[in-house]
């Protein structure tokens, strides 16, 4: 790919996000409705376009928080992305630096808020709560961490907290109490639909970062961690959907490590992985899933 494509797609990034974040809020008007008329079948919905656009939110997010964007307000981005896909901006404002710094280690406290589990069924029952709910369990985990911790703990602001909860209320009870006078739709219908999108997007989201990431703990310096992070073969039709509705997110995340400061996601194939790159399979993920589940873990030593 030239340099010049390159700038080109690195533009259209910004445009895309402004209109990924519309339509968000058309489709958490209209998911309510969708909900009420379809009822289990809505699911479909809530994958596509639901968790397919909270994930490329989710993306915009983080790359906005690297400042990755250009011609628009990373800063302000950052925000407003992070509460229109409920997220608290200082979380992952305060956990994200760990996990490059750290990252394939228990000190990364973005994906290890506990650190290491000693204790086995302990262990077992955090890994199964992990699998099963996503970012919404890890997060809630890591802001009761934070509160916690002893430096962490002074730079977490209960002020932006309550700024939080309000911008929470604006865009998700504006948008879903919009739906109840113009739609008709019930309070439950809107608490239920929204909920289940959410749960669906960190269920997607986490397990993108568990393929790259999940029980694997490195001994060696950060160019030898950051090459142990896994990418996921576009080997079958499993991984090929997966990428697709992630938008490529375990694609080449490897990159993101070795070269956090060059935007990378957007262009994949563009650059050239190291040939001791990691790729794994849908199927080899599952043996990984396996492992959480019985607590076994074993020490990566490239050496
Ligand atoms: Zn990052
Ligand atoms: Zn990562």
């Amino acid at each position: 790919m030239t340099a010049i494509n390159n700038i080109s797609i690195k533009n259209k990034q910004s445009v895309n996000l402004v209109i990924t974040l519309f339509v968000w809020l058309l489709y958490l008007f209209f998911l309510p409705y969708i909900y009420a008329s379809f009822h289990i079948f809505s699911i479909l919905f809530m994958l596509f376009p639901g968790v397919y656009l909270l994930c490329l939110l989710a993306q915009f997010m983080h790359e906005c928080w690297h400042e990755y964007l250009p011609g628009i307000d990373n800063k302000l981005f950052y925000l407003i992305l992070s509460w229109v896909i409920f997220l608290e901006p200082q979380i992952f404002d305060i956990v994200h630096p760990y996990h490059h710094s750290q990252v394939n280690t228990y000190k990364d406290i973005e994906f290890h808020p506990l650190g290491e589990i000693k204790n086995k069924p302990l262990r077992i029952i955090y890994n199964f709560l992990e699998i099963c709910f996503g970012n919404i369990f890890v997060i809630l985990v890591t802001s009761f961490k934070i509160s916690r911790h002893p430096t962490l703990k002074h730079v977490y602001s209960y002020k932006k907290f309550i700024v939080s909860i309000l911008m929470w209320i604006i865009i998700w009870g504006g948008i879903g109490y919009t739906s109840h006078l113009i739609l008709g739709v019930s309070t439950s219908q809107i608490v239920i639909s929204y909920f289940l999108t959410c749960w669906m997007g960190s269920f997607m989201v986490h397990h993108c970062e568990l393929i790259e990431h999940g029980n694997l703990i490195v001994e060696g310096d950060l160019k030898e961690r950051n090459l142990q992070t896994r990418n996921l073969k576009p080997c079958g039709i499993i991984e090929r959907f997966f990428l697709f509705i992630t938008h490529n997110h375990c694609l080449e995340h490897s990159l993101h490590h070795s070269m956090s400061n060059l935007y990378t996601r957007p262009f994949p194939q563009a650059y050239v992985l190291p040939e001791k790159t990691v790729y794994i399979s849908f199927g080899e993920y599952l043996v990984i899933l396996k492992d959480m589940l019985t607590g076994k873990c074993v020490v990566v030593n490239p050496k």
